[in-house]
């Protein structure tokens, strides 16, 4: 790739709007958390734990996750994986951040709520205040799971209310259809939470529409395999529903064999709302600025497409509308120059 193409992704000012902040944990990080907490790994080192990120599907991926997870004990854990995942991309010049956090994963292991979530938010306060970057979370439920689990987490959640702006829905997609948890999606629609859900990813464009249709969100995440159905594609298209799209995970998890088959490109070109973000990036391979660069090694992208993305990157968000247009007129100066 342009030497100069490569600087005005990295450089451009962005939003991320899906990354799981557990998918930050990098196996130094997991090892060095294991010693503090006294947590015996089934890996004898770093080497062996990220030889073992070489996965098949998203249950292969799921299984090294949550036993990555298993080191989260403390207040202060919470606080230092979100304060490393914020310090890069920081460094990938994402100037707003909307993560999504997992209270089941900790929850089940008798860890509480409230110090999963006061250590994840505190990070993000640090990062506002010393940054200027601005932070969001969204809790998402398990549907590999129940949806009576999911009700309980929302009832634990609700004391911190304050602390978080929606929900979302990911794990095991096949199998746990959308309309799975229709009733505490309704719930939280009525207690003014903002809905999202992971639909099409390795699920079926079916599940894109049930999750718009009876679950109501605003935006899908993932969502890639809506071209498979021209309807739902136009629909998309008409109304403005974003997709969070995170190209490496989906090598990964073999979504697309190659990052050359991703269809970014053709998402864009049916005229769909688009963003580009890292999912798990510690797992997956990159951040977001390796994601950009990754697409736009690989797919005939040029600055339009770079401008459209970090645009829409705010759009797409659940920021204030004056804030989205603040950034917006950010990336507008930025390309300007
Ligand atoms: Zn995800």
């Amino acid at each position: 790739m342009d030497a100069s193409l490569r600087q005005l992704l990295e450089k451009m000012p962005k939003a991320e709007l899906h990354m799981h902040i557990e998918g930050s944990l990098e196996p130094e990080l997991i090892f060095a958390l294991a010693e503090r907490n006294g947590v015996t790994l089934k890996y004898s080192s770093v080497d062996e734990l990220r030889r073992a990120y070489a996965f098949t599907d998203l249950q292969s991926f799921l299984d090294i996750y949550y036993a990555g997870a298993s080191v989260l004990l403390k207040e202060q854990d919470f606080y230092d994986m979100t304060r490393a995942y914020l310090g890069r991309a920081h460094a990938d010049n994402v100037r707003h951040a909307e993560l999504f956090f997992d209270p089941q994963t900790h929850t089940e292991r008798g860890v509480d709520f409230g110090t999963v979530i006061s250590g994840i938010h505190r990070a993000l306060q640090d990062a506002a205040t010393e940054w200027g970057m601005s932070g969001a979370l969204i809790m998402c439920f398990l549907r590999h799971l129940s949806e009576e689990d999911a009700f309980a987490t929302l009832e634990q959640a609700l004391p911190y209310r304050d602390k978080f702006i929606g929900v979302g829905l990911d794990s095991s997609e096949r199998g746990h259809p959308p309309e799975k948890f229709a009733r505490v999606f309704a719930r939280c629609r009525e207690l003014g939470l903002r809905l999202v859900a992971h639909a099409g990813e390795e699920g079926p464009p079916e599940y894109i529409r049930t999750a718009l249709d009876v679950l109501k969100v605003e935006r899908i995440d993932h969502g890639v395999r809506c071209l498979e159905d021209a309807e739902l594609t136009q629909r998309l298209a008409r109304d403005k529903v974003p997709l969070t799209v995170c190209p490496l995970s989906n090598v990964k998890l073999r979504v697309f064999d190659r990052a050359a088959d991703h269809n970014l490109q053709r998402l864009l070109d049916a005229g769909l709302t688009v963003t580009i973000n890292s999912d798990d990036p510690a797992y997956f391979g990159g951040y977001v600025n390796d994601n950009f660069t990754e697409m736009f090694s690989v797919l005939p992208l040029d600055q339009r497409h770079a401008r459209q993305l970090a645009r829409d990157s705010f759009a797409a968000s659940f920021l204030p509308e004056q804030d989205k247009r603040r950034l917006m007129a950010e990336v507008d100066a930025f390309f300007a120059q």
